[in-house]
C-alpha cells in the first residue's frame, strides 16, 4: 500500500541521514501521509470555518538563510504563518525565532531532532518535546501550544498522553505539496494552489530553497482567489460547527468528505483509528 511504502522511504531515509550525517544540519525530511485524526478538538487536518481562511505551516527550521527570507515576505503581503520548529534548530539560531514571534508569526514544537514519534519510548518523546518546548520559550518568551510530529507519525496513546502532560493540540495538514522531494518552485506552487480550501492547513518546508522560490507567486495567486491567512489557533478559533455533521462539536472537526485531498484523511471521521 502506497502509504506503507511512503513510511518505509521515510524511515529508511531517516536512517540514511542519520548515518550519513549527524551533525545538526537541515536534513531532508520526508513526511508520512497524515495519522487518522481520532479526536475533534485535539487533533487537526484542517478546520471548519465559515470564510475564506487558510493557514501556511513552515516545518523543520528555522533555517538560517531560508527562513529570514520568507520572514521578509511574509512581512510584505502582513501574513501571519505557523512555523513548526526544530529544537536543535531554534538552539543553533534563535534569533530567528524570536524574529517570527515578534512579528506574528505562531511557533509550534515539532521535536528536537525529527525523529518518528510512533516508534519511541514515552521517555524519549518526552524529553525531545521539552527540550524543544523550553528553546522555544527560551526564543520567544511563551511556551507553545501546537505540536507537529514528525512525519505525521505519533500513536493514538502518545496523542493522548502528550495533550493531557503538555496541553498540545496536535496539528497535521490537509494540503501537501510534497516540496521536501523538490519537485521545482511551479509544481509546489501549483499542488498548494490546486488543493487548498478554506479552513486548510498547508504543509511546506523553510529548509529547501524551491519552496522559498516558490513562495511569491503561491501567495500572490493564494491572494487573489481571496483567501486570508490566519495562524494555526487563530484557525481554530474560527472553527464552526458542519452543519452537515449528525453531532457537531466545536473546536473544529477535521473534514470529513469535502476535501477532495488525494490523501488517506479526507475520510478521517470514518476511519478506525490505525495510526502507526
Ligand atoms: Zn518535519
Amino acid at each position: 500500500m502506497f502509504v506503507y511504502r511512503l513510511l518505509f522511504i521515510c524511515l529508511a531515509s531517516v536512517a540514511v541521514a542519520i548515518a550519513a550525517d549527524p551533525t545538526p544540519a537541515p536534513r531532508h525530511t520526508a513526511h508520512k501521509t497524515q495519522a487518522t485524526p481520532e479526536d475533534p478538538g485535539v487533533t487537526f487536518n484542517s478546520v471548519h470555518v465559515d470564510g475564506p481562511y487558510i493557514a501556511m505551516t513552515f516545518d523543520d527550521g528555522p533555517s538560517e538563510t531560508l527562513t529570514p527570507k520568507l520572514l521578509d515576505l511574509l512581512a510584505a503581503h502582513h501574513i501571519k504563518a505557523t512555523f513548526f520548529v526544530i529544537g536543535e534548530n531554534v538552539a543553533e539560531h534563535p534569533e530567528i525565532v524570536t524574529r517570527a514571534a515578534r512579528e506574528g508569526h505562531e511557533i509550534g514544537n515539532h521535536s528536537w531532532s525529527h525523529p518518528n514519534f510512533g516508534k519511541m519510548s514515552d521517555d524519549s518523546v518526552r524529553s525531545q518535546l521539552q527540550r524543544t518546548d523550553d528553546a522555544i520559550k527560551s526564543a520567544t518568551g511563551s511556551r507553545p501550544t501546537l505540536m507537529r510530529p514528525p512525519y505525521g507519525s505519533i500513536t493514538p496513546r502518545e496523542k493522548h498522553w502528550i495533550h493531557d502532560e503538555f496541553g498540545y493540540r496536535v496539528i497535521l495538514w490537509d494540503v501537501d505539496p510534497l516540496d521536501w522531494k523538490r519537485p521545482g518552485p511551479p509544481v509546489v506552487r501549483n499542488r498548494i494552489l490546486k488543493e487548498t480550501q478554506p479552513g486548510s492547513i498547508v504543509l511546506s518546508h523553510d529548509i529547501h530553497p524551491g519552496t522559498i522560490e516558490a513562495m511569491p507567486s503561491t501567495l500572490d495567486a493564494l491572494e487573489a482567489k481571496g483567501f486570508k491567512f490566519v495562524t494555526v489557533s487563530e484557525l481554530i478559533r474560527m472553527a464552526t460547527p458542519k452543519p452537515s455533521h449528525p453531532s457537531p462539536q466545536g473546536g473544529g472537526n477535521p473534514p470529513a468528505s469535502a476535501t477532495p485531498s488525494p490523501s488517506p484523511s479526507a475520510t478521517p471521521m470514518q476511519q478506525p483509528s490505525t495510526t502507526p
